[in-house]
């Protein structure tokens, strides 16, 4: 017997009616891509979108059609993640940080059929456009007076495109599971791969985001999602703000400390979601300007390990850190660390020694340990194993792609992140798969001896990598960046590493170099960093 309730298919159009509707009002404030601030309200981009998704249809394309973004986070780019998918599109978010061969491969993967730019990316884009034969045409975000020269073939100005069409949209009555978005992983360990968002899993992970244990969202709230619009729907924010009524700052391309803390105290922003090298820089300015980051009360940090000194650093200016963990596969929000109440007797360190974790699954997504074989491990805080995760906001399969050696037969995907699960439910990233160093059938974690060696006052960045070593399999080999007019002997690191780690996690030699390969998302690439220090010897390494 069914339920006798009204089976409404959760489609994100519905997200920004509710917003325009409950919370008509309240203001989106962007940096805009032409200079100054922009602010309108949730009606008006509603009405903009409907105009949008009426262009979209005049431009010919036919449902499931991939439509690309090159943009910031900003109004237009909100305009387009309702009115891409509302109208039975894909959003498909490109990073302008990926080198300009990926994103020629990813467009052309993904068949985008038009391409939204922002004015910041358009000669990037001239330079890949040849590249890109099935792209009928490019949309400059902007208005005529700002619109550039470009030899961009088939050229459109966005205010142009949806000044004349109607702001109401027959908005179609889709299937919850149509494809609403899409976007690549960031390909550190070769070709990208296309993930496939849908209405359901959207809204389903928006929700779940909003969560009082997650990014504790409310209409009380101004949002500012630092993380790119596209990078995972930057965490899902602008699809959550709008499904809360919240207020929502969008930064623009000015990532800095200076521009950032402008924007918070100036439009009263409480909440943010960022990178922790984001951070970083915001807290470096406010140190050195001296200035203070009220009203913001909360910060969701991820995409790689909040550190004790970032806790510390907003605690002490009375901004609470939110650990959250995911990957462009989970959409990406499927674990976040906060404090139950059964923890409140613990010690300030033992409270501490949690936050820093990655934390338990958010309510949807589920999470587990497995062995190479993919069978269990315990919960014990202590056996490593390969993370997997399912729910209905987890990827199923790959764009295009037939690998499936990410998914297992009774439903997991594997994640491959190296974890240990504590036996109060806290998982704690420990390593990639791939990058963790494997000496004598033990398992040293690359991560782990990274922040131990960057606590040493003359390192900038340090990697560790394993080398090839007969008896061991693999030994630990450290390659350090330098802060500048600093030097380090062996001698000096192997008695700062001593008391930090065990015995046999002490790396056999060390490199100093002058910079370390980043991908283009900012992450260490290890592949690169094996390939150049990954031999069995490496000229000019000291031996520790
Ligand atoms: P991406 O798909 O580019 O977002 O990268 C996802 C990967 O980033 C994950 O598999 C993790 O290795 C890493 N990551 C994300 N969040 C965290 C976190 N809170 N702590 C440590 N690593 C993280």
């Amino acid at each position: 017997m069914h339920g006798l309730m009204m089976d409404m298919p959760l489609l994100l159009p519905s997200v920004l009616h509710y917003a325009a509707k409950f919370h008509g009002s309240t203001e989106i404030v962007s940096r805009a891509e032409e200079g100054g601030i922009h602010r309108y309200t949730y009606a008006e981009a509603a009405s903009r979108t409907a105009r949008l998704a009426n262009a979209l249809v005049a431009l010919g394309l036919e449902p499931g059609d991939r439509v690309g973004t090159l943009a910031w986070n900003g109004y237009r780019h909100f305009e387009l993640y309702f009115a891409v998918p509302g109208a039975g599109f894909v959003c498909h978010t490109i990073n302008p940080r990926l080198f300009p061969d990926q994103i020629s491969f990813i467009i052309n993967d993904a068949e985008d059929r038009f391409v939204f730019v922002d004015l910041s990316f358009v000669k990037l884009l001239e330079g890949i456009a040849p590249t890109l034969a099935k792209v009928k045409g490019y949309v400059i975000m902007t208005d005529r007076e700002h619109m550039p020269g470009t030899t961009l073939p088939n050229v459109l100005c966005y205010e142009e495109l949806i000044a004349a069409r109607p702001d109401h949209f027959p908005w179609p009555d889709l299937d919850e599971r149509t494809a609403s978005g899409m976007c690549y992983t960031s390909g550190t360990t070769g070709a990208p791969k296309g993930v496939l968002y849908s209405h359901r899993s959207t809204l389903l992970h928006s929700m779940a985001c909003i969560r009082a244990d997650v990014f504790g969202l409310s209409a009380r709230d101004a949002i500012m999602p630092v993380v790119p619009m596209f990078h995972v729907n930057s965490w899902g924010l602008p699809y959550a703000a709008a499904m809360t009524g919240a207020k929502l700052v969008l930064p623009g391309g000015k990532l800095d400390g200076a521009s950032l803390t402008e924007l918070i105290t100036t439009e009263g922003v409480t909440a943010a979601a960022g990178v922790p090298t984001v951070w970083q820089a915001l807290l470096n300015h406010a140190d050195a300007a001296d200035t203070g980051l009220a009203p913001l009360e909360r910060v969701a940090i991820g995409g790689s390990a909040l550190s004790a000194s970032l806790i510390g650093r907003f605690a002490a200016r009375g901004v609470r850190t939110i650990h959250a963990w995911g990957m462009t596969e989970t959409s990406p929000v499927a674990a976040s660390c906060v404090l139950a109440r059964r923890h409140d007797s613990l010690t300030a360190d033992e409270k501490l020694a949690i936050q820093l974790k990655q934390g338990f699954a958010v309510y949807g997504a589920d999470l587990r340990i497995v062995d190479h074989a993919g069978r269990e491990l315990p919960w014990d805080g202590k056996t490593h194993g390969v993370l997997e995760v399912r729910g209905p906001w987890i990827c199923s399969g790959y764009f295009n792609s037939d690998d499936r050696s990410a998914f297992s037969d009774d439903g997991w995907f594997a994640t491959g992140d190296v974890c240990t699960m504590t036996p109060d439910g806290y998982m704690e990233i420990v390593d990639r798969t791939k990058d963790v160093i494997k000496s004598g059938g033990e398992w040293i974690s690359s991560i782990a001896l990274e922040n131990i060696a960057i606590g040493h006052p003359a390192i900038r960045e340090a990697a560790a990598i394993g080398r090839p070593d007969d008896k061991w399999g693999e030994r630990p080999r450290l390659v350090l960046a330098l802060k500048p007019g600093c030097e380090l002997t062996a001698a000096e690191m192997r008695a700062f590493l001593e008391p930090r780690i065990a015995k046999w996690w002490m790396p056999d030699d060390i490199v100093i170099v002058d910079e370390l390969p980043h991908t283009a998302t900012g992450k260490l690439l290890k592949v690169e960093l094996r390939r150049l220090y990954g031999r069995r010897e490496v000229e000019g390494s000291l031996k520790l």
